[in-house]
């Protein structure tokens, strides 16, 4: 199929792509790498009056390490980059794993980190990735700069809390101490596929080999990533062992809220959920025992 026309503009800077949003703000969409709204306008679920290009526009396609802890990604960062960055990589090492889960290589190579998070799929893997970082998303739009959070950002699926004439910049993680494990486990049907659930964690020893820190964001289990805002209060000062781990794993299949749909019914989901939260801080576990990630 092909898509009803439309009127498209490649600008050059933030600032020209504001103006073209707030021609109709309502009746323009973005275009990042393509990969999930080609699909959409193909299948005629959008019929835009305008498509805004944001491939030429400069400066949304960095990756800065800022002195505070904290990394910084221009929305247009490739997710192929999110891979092979060697800041990422040694860095980040969470977003390299979960990247990797992503769709196929030519699919990562066009695909953005921003066209993932605004698209907000409900199973895809940055979103819930971004979220165990504690992501801080931000947003330019006609009255300025505002930031949000990964968990404000995510509002149900395929929405998020971006506004007509907004357009997403950046987003700014936390960049975890040294030591700290990470892990990203997912079942799907097939690799490259949609996660029917996946998750994120990471999770920190102190010099007495107690958790110190441990983050767990799953995807595939409701309309946003699941953060467990319990875990804290669950998990820290307490040594690292299987049971531990398995405890936090029956209590998430108990409190997510997942979707049947034609891949696998809420109670699959919901127990897989359980599963893999307790392998993936079992991973997170071993790897900030021996500095490595998996
Ligand atoms: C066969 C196939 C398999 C896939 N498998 C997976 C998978 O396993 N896991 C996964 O996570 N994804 C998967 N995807 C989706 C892929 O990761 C997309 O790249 C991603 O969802 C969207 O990124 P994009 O840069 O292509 O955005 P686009 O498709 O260009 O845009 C997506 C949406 O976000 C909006 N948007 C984009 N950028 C911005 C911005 N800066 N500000 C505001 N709004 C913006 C657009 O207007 C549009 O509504 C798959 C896609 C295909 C075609």
């Amino acid at each position: 199929m092909k898509p009803p026309p439309f009127e498209y503009a490649a600008p050059d800077s933030v600032a020209e792509v504001l103006e073209l949003l707030q021609g109709s703000p309502e009746d323009t969409v973005l275009l990042a790498g393509g990969q999930s709204l080609v699909p959409v306008l193909n299948m005629r679920m959008a019929q835009p009056r305008v498509v805004v290009d944001l491939n030429r526009v400069q400066g949304l396609d960095t990756i800065e390490d800022t002195t505070d802890g904290r990394a910084r990604f221009g929305s247009m960062v490739r997710q192929r980059r999110l891979e092979t960055e060697p800041l990422v990589r040694e860095r980040l090492p969470l977003l390299t794993l979960a990247t990797r889960h992503v769709a196929h290589l030519p699919i990562r190579s066009r695909g953005t980190l921003g066209g993932s998070l605004a698209h907000a799929d409900p199973a895809a893997e940055l979103p819930a990735t971004v979220s165990a970082l504690d992501g801080r998303l931000r947003l330019q739009g006609p009255d300025g700069d505002r930031t949000v959070t990964a968990g404000e950002f995510f509002v149900g699926p395929l929405t998020t809390a971006i506004e007509p004439g907004e357009l997403l910049v950046g987003v700014e993680v936390d960049v975890p101490p040294a030591g700290t494990g990470s892990a990203f486990v997912e079942v799907a049907r097939t690799h490259g596929a949609f996660a029917l659930v996946a998750v994120a964690a990471l999770l920190r020893l102190d010099s007495g080999g107690s958790i110190d820190h441990v983050r767990l964001a799953l995807a595939g289990v409701g309309g946003t990533p699941y953060v467990p805002a319990w875990l804290d209060e669950t998990a820290l000062g307490e040594a690292p062992d299987g049971a531990l781990f398995r405890r936090i794993g029956e209590r998430v299949s108990q409190e997510v809220e997942p979707f049947d749909d034609i891949h696998a019914t809420a109670a699959y989901r919901g127990r897989v959920a359980g599963v893999l939260a307790a392998r993936a801080l079992a991973v997170a576990a071993a790897g900030a025992s021996e500095g490595t990630a998996a």
